[in-house]
């Protein structure tokens, strides 16, 4: 009985004739199953009414002589039925002859109990099958119940035999597939590897899964197929987990070859970070973890949107994967891959990732004392590339953020805040270049630099207070006379090799640099002032608490700019003081001709 009977016609009656069919399928079976002879006797019933409403439908009259048959065990006069529609079809050279025909003839035999029979008949679907070479809906089942005859009476051995043949007609007879023929071998050589271990049950498993995989259409369905990869493998990882990893390797390969056409340039950045990751985990027989990582590799191979934050976010994991074992100079190197890979698209939007991968490595080599070459190699333009994409107003509101954070220096965030603290000192060149190129355009228009000045430096006022306030009256240390270096390469590799854990020196060198960017900026704004004859003005720019004790104790560079600027616009009891307070900045000169005494500012270091 199938649906289309009920699908072809609007007739109640046949409607009605189709319900009764499936309610005597249903019923028979429960009689079966629970033995009741009250049901079977329904079931007769309901087969003798059925046909006498619908005479002239023949089809509807065969369906219920043959259920007679079968509830009377009447198997030979069924099969003498389905025999003839087979010959007729075979005369009628359809291509699909309805071979499921011959596996029923075979389940009939085998309720006659005539087991030669039922054999032969299971085997007559095959051998049709072989002798026409045509796939349709019936193939794969025909086989099957072959295969199945035979697990039935355990000749496991024949039952194998008819699932290879079935994978190799499959091969043959589908349409060629580069994917099907080359993932084939890889199925088999496991199933070889469970039949050599007498694992009789296992290789059935495989042969099983590996049926399905080879029946998915592969245009486009690398997914599918790799999902059934994925279970296939499943069937076979704690029994024999190393030749599941010689599987993966091969099957890797396969997907590499299929892709290499529009391969993408982004895979082949990635590549050497899982080619390492899975040979560290094989040399370390830890092939569970290797075939995870083959797994995760091809998960990113057949997805269709490979794109920068996928890349980035399989990176991260290889690199975390290492660093949950603690081999941190293969987490080393996974974050040296990383760097390269930003270093090489040098996007803005990485910035972050950039700083993330800094602190990491920095961690790495003070918590483990490992940093070779290469690391190092990329390290230098990463740290340059970081610094350059990171406006000084961001440095400073990022840095304002956690002002009151008492870290210690070699935590990761202690190496966060220390990163930003070398970008105090060292500012991005495209701000500073942003910056001297403006006010050398703007340099005879005082008014228009004054503008651009107030509005694009950073006001570093707020954060020198802040720190001073706290960190002010503690002595000052200045430990590294390198530490003020104007070669930012050696700034950089100076970085990463000392970490400060005493606060008072990394406070002093923060005040530092703000304070000399700071008087620099009001410099610039001064002299603006000044050009438009405002020299009142130009003094007044000077915050006198940044310029007070911060400036004294901190910078000298700051005192002097000042003075610059302040000193002789002030009446002569003003600058008495300065001189007093300031004092260290000044020279005391005696004018040889007249014997006076005046002040000097000294000029700057
Ligand atoms: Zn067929
Ligand atoms: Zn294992």
């Amino acid at each position: 009985m199938n649906r289309k009977f009920l699908e072809e016609t609007n007739d109640l009656q046949r409607c009605l004739t189709y319900c009764y069919l499936k309610l005597a399928t249903l019923t028979q079976a429960q009689g079966y199953k629970e033995n009741d002879n009250r049901l079977t006797e329904k079931v007769r019933d309901w087969l003798e009414k059925i046909p006498k409403s619908l005479k002239d439908d023949f089809q509807v009259q065969q369906i219920c002589t043959n259920n007679m048959n079968y509830l009377n065990e009447d198997f030979d006069s069924i099969i003498n039925i389905y025999r003839k529609e087979l010959q007729k079809n075979e005369q009628n050279n359809k291509v699909c002859i309805g071979e499921d025909a011959f596996s029923y003839i075979a389940h009939l035999y085998a309720r006659n109990k005539n087991r030669d029979e039922e054999h032969r008949w299971y085997n007559l679907a095959v051998q049709y099958f072989q002798s026409h070479g045509h796939i349709c809906k019936h193939t794969v089942i025909c086989f099957c119940k072959l295969a199945h005859f035979y697990e039935k009476y355990e000749n496991m051995i024949a039952a194998m035999n008819v699932y290879e043949t079935l994978i190799i007609y499959l091969v043959e007879h589908l349409p060629c597939s580069f994917l099907r023929t080359s993932i084939k071998p890889i199925g088999m050589n496991i199933v070889d590897h469970f039949k050599k271990q007498g694992d009789n049950k296992r290789a059935l498993l495989v042969l099983q899964d590996l049926i399905d995989l080879m029946l998915i259409e592969s245009v486009n369905g690398e997914r599918e197929i790799n999902e059934q990869f994925k279970k296939l493998i499943g069937k076979c990882m704690d029994a024999a987990c190393v030749v599941a990893n010689l599987a993966y390797g091969k099957y890797l390969e396969v997907l590499l070859r299929h892709k290499s056409q529009p391969f993408d340039s982004y895979i082949s950045d990635i590549e050497p970070a899982f080619r390492q990751a899975i040979s560290i985990h094989q040399t370390d027989k830890n092939y569970c973890k290797s075939i995870e990582i083959h797994q995760q590799y091809i998960e990113l191979l057949i997805n269709s949107t490979i794109n920068h934050e996928s890349i980035v976010a399989a990176f991260k994991r290889l690199a975390y994967n290492f660093e949950t074992l603690r081999l941190f100079d293969v987490e080393l190197d996974m974050y040296t891959y990383l760097g390269k890979f930003i270093i090489k698209y040098q996007k803005n939007d990485d910035r972050v990732l950039a700083g993330f991968v800094i602190v990491r490595c920095k961690f790495i080599k003070m918590s483990s004392g490992v940093f070779h070459d290469e690391a190092q190699q990329m390290f230098i333009p990463l740290i340059k590339f970081y610094r350059n994409s990171f406006e000084p107003h961001a440095v400073y509101s990022e840095y304002f953020k956690s002002r009151h954070a008492t870290l210690p220096r070699h935590t990761v965030s202690g190496i966060y805040l220390s990163l930003l603290e070398l970008c105090f000192q060292y500012r991005s060149e495209f701000y500073q270049n942003h910056m001297k190129k403006n006010i050398d355009d703007l340099r005879n228009s005082s008014v228009e630099l004054a503008a651009f000045i107030t509005t694009y430096r950073v006001n570093y006022k707020a954060l020198i207070l802040e720190i001073f306030k706290k960190y002010g009256n503690q002595p000052i240390v200045h430990r590294s006379s390198t530490q003020f270096s104007s070669n930012f390469e050696a700034a950089i590799i100076n970085w990463l090799s000392t970490v400060e854990n005493d606060r008072t020196v990394y406070r002093s060198q923060v005040l530092h640099s703000l304070l000399e960017w700071h008087s620099i900026d009001d410099v610039c704004l001064a002299k603006c002032y000044a050009q438009m004859g405002d020299k009142q003005r130009a003094a007044s720019l000077f915050d006198t608490d940044v310029y007070s004790d911060p400036a004294l104790r901190f910078n000298s560079n700051a005192c002097r700019r000042f003075l610059q600027h302040v000193y002789h616009q002030a009446s002569a009891e003003e600058r008495r003081k300065l001189e007093h307070r300031y004092q260290q900045h000044f020279l005391l000169v005696c004018d040889s001709f007249s014997d006076d005494m005046y002040f000097e500012i000294l000029p700057l270091e």
